[in-house]
């Protein structure tokens, strides 16, 4: 039977941003349809970006684990990475997570189309399916289109030697060498994986430090971890050349000091960053507003063009799943007419899954000094942690940036075990308007990991216990 077309809301997209907007939209009765170009639901975060890497940096955290095993009292005779086994496993909870978006869909009464989807005209839209084109009209449209990786013009990313993300996580056997450009979120979660799988890793930055977003304290400790474990990192470096050598591709580069370095390599990873997938979808036809390739969009993620919206890596905020997911709900409530604020941009978490692990909230110490703060800062090494001797994890710290007058809490940044979980507190806290004196009253269980937050707040005032 053939479809009703007319919808309240139709979402062009399925990833973290769009699935989620649609399952808010049907909870609130909108009726929704979500249009898809690929054949399965939950695009780059569940197919090409957070859940497989996180499989991947999983075992490869359990291969860390086992290498160091014997300290822990167990004896365990050979082990190795079964490469097929992990692609296998990988593509397992891959297919789970996509029938769950599809039952969610199911649930929610939000109707789905496979086709690649454009805007044309006011609330329509034209979508190729593998039948033909069929037409929709919906009184709002979201836009949920994602990003694809940035390449370079000698970086040109071929899907055989020079990859994205995407075939890194398909390669069908384990590469001896690699060279990851790039040392953002991306790029290092990639070079510290890969590491521990026993592949040899060279990782090239361009800017002076290493996950270059982050408080330059966290990005200094994640360096010499890196250098600790063998990771050949390279940071103010730029990639001069890349080319075909016999024995793989050889990637030439200039080092902070001038000098020219080259290493052959049998794979190259480009994680230089994304770009929003705004071309070809009938944007500006339909007046949306765009600025250096994103949507402009105001607070509730609605575009220049009224009843049009966007969300997630298209439109300029941080390009994260957690942040598409929170659009989509903000840029639903408003369409449905509920009260509904703008995210605060600046409480957002960041988390690094590398070894050891990266979790940031708020402001950097130079970012608040910038911002003319009078910064205290608190700081607790997990090496005097009590828990982390357990786990045999002593690398990294909690660090509490605040200001001075009434110490409200400015940033936090862990380095270190779980640093991606334990950052939730702080988000808590800093989203609360809590102060240090808050964190350092707030009584925490022992032996934890959590604990080590709390002391890094007791550090501010110095009246830390245990370091
Ligand atoms: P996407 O997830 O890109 O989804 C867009 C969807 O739109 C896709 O399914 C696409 O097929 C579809 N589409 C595009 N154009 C059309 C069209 N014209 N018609 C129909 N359908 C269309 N973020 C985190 O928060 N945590 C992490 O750990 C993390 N790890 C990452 C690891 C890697 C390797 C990468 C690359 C990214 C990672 N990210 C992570 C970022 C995260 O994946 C993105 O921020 C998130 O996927 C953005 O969601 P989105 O809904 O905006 O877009």
């Amino acid at each position: 039977m053939e479809k009703d077309k007319n919808y309240d809301l139709a979402i062009l997209g399925s990833g973290p941003g769009g699935y989620v907007a649609a399952v808010r939209a049907g909870q609130l009765g909108l009726k929704t349809v979500v249009i898809e170009k690929e054949t399965q639901f939950g695009g780059t975060c569940l197919h090409v970006g957070c859940i497989p890497s996180k499989v991947f940096l999983y075992t490869a955290e359990l291969l860390d684990r086992l290498g160091n095993i014997k300290d822990q009292g167990i004896v365990v005779d050979g082990f190795r990475l079964d490469w097929a086994s992990l692609l296998k496993r990988k593509e397992r909870i891959i297919k789970k997570n996509a029938a769950g978006i599809a039952y969610l869909f199911r649930k929610n009464n939000v109707e789905t189309l496979t086709g690649f989807g454009r805007i044309s005209g006011s609330g329509m839209l034209e979508v190729e399916t593998s039948t033909g084109v069929v037409n929709v009209t919906a009184r709002n449209i979201i836009v949920a289109t994602g990003s694809s990786p940035r390449s370079l013009p000698n970086l040109e990313i071929d899907e055989t030697s020079i990859l994205s993300n995407s075939e890194m996580l398909s390669l069908k056997s384990q590469p001896n060498t690699i060279g990851v450009i790039g040392a953002g979120a991306v790029g290092v979660e990639f070079a510290s994986m890969f590491h521990s799988f026993g592949t040899k890793v060279v990782l090239i930055e361009l800017m002076p430090r290493i996950l270059p977003i982050e408080d330059e304290d966290v990005s200094v400790s994640l360096l010499d971890s890196f250098r600790k474990r063998g990771i050949e990192t390279f940071s103010g470096t730029t990639v001069s050349n890349v080319s075909t050598v016999e024995s793989g591709m050889e990637i030439q580069f200039v080092k902070p000091d001038g000098t020219a370095d080259k290493r052959v390599v049998e794979k190259i990873l480009v994680a230089i960053g994304r770009k929003a997938c705004t071309e070809n979808i009938g944007l500006e036809r339909a007046g949306v507003e765009l600025n250096r390739g994103n949507v402009v969009v105001n607070e509730f993620m609605e575009t220049a063009s009224k009843g049009i919206y966007a969300i997630g890596d298209i439109v300029a905020t941080q390009q994260l799943a957690h942040v598409a997911s929170a659009e989509g709900i903000v840029a639903v409530e408003h369409i449905a007419g509920l009260a509904v604020c703008g995210l605060n941009y600046g409480h957002i978490p960041g988390a690094t899954y590398c070894s050891p692990e990266v979790g940031s909230v708020g402001l950097t110490e130079s970012a608040a000094k910038e911002r003319g703060y009078d910064v205290c800062i608190g700081k607790f090494p997990f090496s005097a942690s009590p828990k982390a001797a357990i786990l045999g994890e002593n690398e990294g710290f909690v660090k509490v940036v605040s200001e001075a007058k009434y110490g409200e809490l400015l940033g936090v940044h862990i380095i270190g075990p779980h640093a991606t979980d334990l950052i939730a507190e702080a988000v808590v806290a800093i989203e609360h308007g809590a102060t240090v004196d808050s964190l350092v009253h707030t009584v925490h269980a022992h032996p934890t990991l959590s604990e080590s937050v709390a002391e890094a707040a007791q550090s501010v005032p110095d009246i830390v216990v245990h370091a």
